[in-house]
């Protein structure tokens, strides 16, 4: 079980330190139980050795007192006084002569012992009787060990003979506790000596073998020999018990144990510091490649700082390159999300990022110009010259835009938008200059491969403090500020006023409430007569639409068709005017058209065919009876298409009008290139004819140029009786005013009529 788990630590030079430790004390530890062991075992060995060269000494020591007491019993047994008494059995000189010998000889115990078996002597204990030694004696035993007053003492024997024996004479010396530490004493030995006769033996100490070194493990570890010691008298069998404390041996060691012990433990402290450091120095590395590791994560990208050549160093080379491949990717896909791809300038998140950060770091007495940039007919650019060369050209402003104004931000809004950002204009810069010099950029045609195309542009200007505070609305104000220079003509640029923003929800309302009129249809068709001067009778009406606001009252169509037109909308809304002019004209005499205007915008969709043809065939009204208006600015788009369009909307069999005719820039080239059926006389002309201008001439020219080229002329806007005349007598054909009527409700269009021929339908019919 816990072999199969796994230490776990958050660090991994931790792990390895606690690892390298264990291991390392687990070596020191069987080194120390080994090392321990053997001077145990040596110890033991030495005390061994010790006790039986002690055990030697103490035999020599025995013999030798045996032998010094037998010397003192010589002198004695020999001496011839003392041979008479024993002899003579005179016991008060014999006691007196063994009192002086035991004196001398240091002996507790002298006595003489006859062959009638008496026990003559001195001593202060009982002596052992004759028999207990006879036996001995007998063998020629001169020492060993004898028993007084239960005790066991060393004796020698010397024979007292005159010459024959006559008995002898012992000399006995106790061998208890004290007389036998005095000896070990005398030893110089550490060792504990007892003589103890083998009766006396506890069993263990008894069964030990003889003249060997026993381990006794009980009893606080100690050695012991046991030796046999001759015998003087029957039935004493004297062992001598040397005893050794092992704990004493090993006491002399223990020194080198504590030694070894501290060198142990200081061994084991450098391991840990070691190990440690060890430790440190694999993992620190590692725990730096995490760091950073975690740092790349957070997208904080470092670099890695590992010296050495090793597997290590080798990963944190990778490591290295990786940060670097991953930096210069994110940094590739930054650049792809924040450009433009076509022309590498600056996106608008950028730009709004970068007007964000300079508005933020803007001075009190600072100012930051945006501007809005439209490229003025880029449309045309394109469809006439081809996309390729559209999107040349708008490199090329791109450039121009960067080498001519080096200190702005220059990016693309999308299309043929750009966005300039002029940063840090001091009090002393000129606003108005700046945006000459802006505009004065756009002023020379481009050319590219050959083909000169014009670059101009209408730029949209709103400033930091005054127009806005935050990147939205200045952008906002500039784009408000840029559709008006739009509106303005082409080629200008125009500053952002208040009034511009109030102008810009108002449309944005109006947006709104057209779609709302669309779809619940409050749109109605008001008809205003032409008359026809040649002929003296009501040629045609022209459906002017009208908006009955449910809140607003009317809305006069030039306020919300060019938003209809910007929108969008007006191809719904233009769908439905033929229509309904088609259907409420079917219901009016033969003789009568309609004149239906139709927007650039609604022109430009390839539908109008249809549309038209389908309104024809619905109503029921011939197409002879129709007739479209279109105005000139349709020829500013793809002319080829232009031109397409106006044939098959001829081969529909409708008529075409040119509307607003005199105040387009180029008008008559378009006369030459398309027959038109009509020339509608834009009615400041006619207006004019009452101001005494010169467009009295200007009527009679357009007049003889139609005649010339067979188209008819309408002059739009008679409200005079003298207008008319005039307009008669230069031989305009129709005219259309207030003087006759003005547009009316199509319910009322039948009374119109009949009373202008002051007669029924029917007769009007009949004509
Ligand atoms: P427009 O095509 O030039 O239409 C003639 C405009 O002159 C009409 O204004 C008409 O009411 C006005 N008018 C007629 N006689 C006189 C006169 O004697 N004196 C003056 N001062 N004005 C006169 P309206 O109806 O307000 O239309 C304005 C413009 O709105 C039209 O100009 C036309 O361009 C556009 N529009 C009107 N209805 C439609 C429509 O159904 N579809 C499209 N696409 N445009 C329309
Ligand atoms: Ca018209
Ligand atoms: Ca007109």
């Amino acid at each position: 079980m816990l072999a199969g788990r796994r230490l776990h630590f958050a660090s991994l030079s931790r792990r390895i330190a606690v690892l390298y430790t264990l291991l390392f004390g687990l070596v020191l530890a069987s080194i120390m139980v080994l090392v321990n062991h053997g001077i145990q075992r040596f110890a033991e060995n030495a005390a061994t050795r010790d006790l039986a060269a002690h055990a030697r000494v103490f035999d020599e020591i025995l013999e030798l007192r045996a032998r010094q007491m037998r010397g003192s019993a010589d002198v004695l047994s020999r001496d011839f006084g003392f041979r008479e008494a024993v002899a003579t059995d005179d016991a008060a000189t014999i006691s007196s002569a063994l009192a002086n010998l035991q004196t001398r000889s240091n002996a507790s115990a002298a006595f003489v012992i006859g062959l009638d078996a008496s026990v003559t002597g001195s001593g202060r204990s009982a002596l052992p009787s004759a028999e207990s030694m006879w036996s001995a004696l007998d063998e020629g035993q001169e020492r060993g060990v004898i028993e007084i007053g239960g005790k066991l003492a060393l004796a020698a024997a010397s024979p007292v003979e005159a010459p024959d024996l006559l008995g002898w004479l012992v000399l006995a010396q106790p061998l208890d506790a004290a007389e036998m530490s005095r000896l070990g004493r005398l030893a110089a030995l550490g060792v504990e000596a007892r003589v103890r006769a083998k009766q006396a033996l506890p069993d263990g100490i008894a069964a030990m073998p003889l003249g060997q070194v026993s381990h006794l493990l009980t009893e606080n570890e100690h050695l012991y020999r046991v030796s046999a010691l001759p015998s003087l008298a029957n039935g004493v069998e004297p062992r001598l018990v040397l005893r050794h404390s092992l704990q004493a041996t090993l006491a002399e060691y223990t020194s080198l144990r504590l030694l070894l012990g501290l060198f142990a433990g200081l061994g084991l402290a450098l391991v840990i510091l070691l190990s440690g450091r060890i430790a440190r120095s694999i993992a620190s590395p590692i725990s730096r490649l995490d760091l950073a590791a975690r740092a790349m994560a957070q997208g904080r990208a470092r670099h890695v700082q590992v010296d050495s050549e090793d597997e290590v160093g080798r990963l944190a080379t990778s490591f290295n390159h990786m940060v670097d491949a991953i930096e210069e990717r994110e940094k590739r896909i930054t650049h792809v999300a924040l450009h433009d791809g076509l022309t590498n300038l600056p996106n608008r998140k950028l730009f709004v990022g970068q007007l964000q950060s300079a508005l933020e770091r803007r001075h009190a007495d600072e100012r930051i110009m945006v501007v809005y940039v439209d490229l003025d007919d880029f449309k045309v650019v394109n469809d006439t010259l081809g996309h390729p060369f559209g999107d040349s050209l708008l490199c090329r402003v791109a450039e121009d835009l960067k080498a001519r104004i080096p200190d702005a931000v220059v990016a693309r809004m999308g299309g043929d938008e750009f966005a300039i950002m002029l940063n840090r204009l001091g009090p002393q810069s000129s606003i108005p200059a700046l945006a000459d010099n802006l505009q004065a950029c756009f002023g020379q045609g481009i050319e590219i491969e050959g083909q000169l195309a014009d670059a101009s542009a209408s730029l949209g200007i709103a400033i930091a403090p005054a127009d806005g505070l935050d990147s939205e609305t200045l952008m906002k104000n500039a784009d408000l500020a840029l559709y008006r220079a739009k509106r303005e003509g082409k080629g200008t640029h125009h500053f952002f006023e208040t009034a511009l923003d109030e102008q810009a929800q108002k449309r944005r309302r109006m947006e709104l409430d057209l779609r709302t009129a669309i779809r619940d249809g409050q749109f109605e068709m008001n008809f205003q007569p032409l008359y026809s001067l040649k002929e003296d009778r009501l040629k045609a009406f022209e459906a002017l639409i009208r908006w009955p606001h449910p809140e607003l009252g009317m809305i006069s169509p030039a306020e919300f068709i060019p938003l209809a037109e910007e929108t969008g909308l007006i191809i719904p809304i233009g769908e439905w005017v033929i229509r309904e002019s088609c259907r409420q004209a079917a219901a009016w005499p033969d003789d009568l058209s309609v004149a239906v205007n139709v927007s650039p915008k609604q022109f430009m969709t390839p539908n109008l065919p249809a549309v038209i043809l389908q309104a024809l065939t619905t109503s029921g009204l011939a197409p002879q009876r129709l007739e479209l208006e279109i105005t000139e600015s349709i020829f500013i788009a793809n002319v080829d298409t232009t031109l397409a369009t106006l044939h098959r909307l001829r081969e529909l069999g409708v008529r075409i009008a040119l509307d607003d005719f005199g105040t387009g820039y180029s008008s008559l080239s378009y006369l030459r290139s398309f027959p038109f059926d009509k020339l509608k006389i834009d009615q400041s002309f006619v207006t004019d004819l009452l101001n005494g201008g010169n467009s009295g001439a200007v009527i009679r020219a357009i007049i003889a140029l139609a005649d010339a080229l067979g188209m008819e002329t309408l002059a739009e806007g008679v409200e005079e009786k003298i207008q008319a005349d005039i307009l008669a007598r230069e031989g305009c054909r129709q005219i259309q005013g207030y003087l006759l009527s003005r547009p009316m409700h199509g319910a009322d269009v039948a009374g119109f009529v009949a009373g202008l021929y002051g007669q029924s339908w029917n007769r009007s019919k009949r004509a």
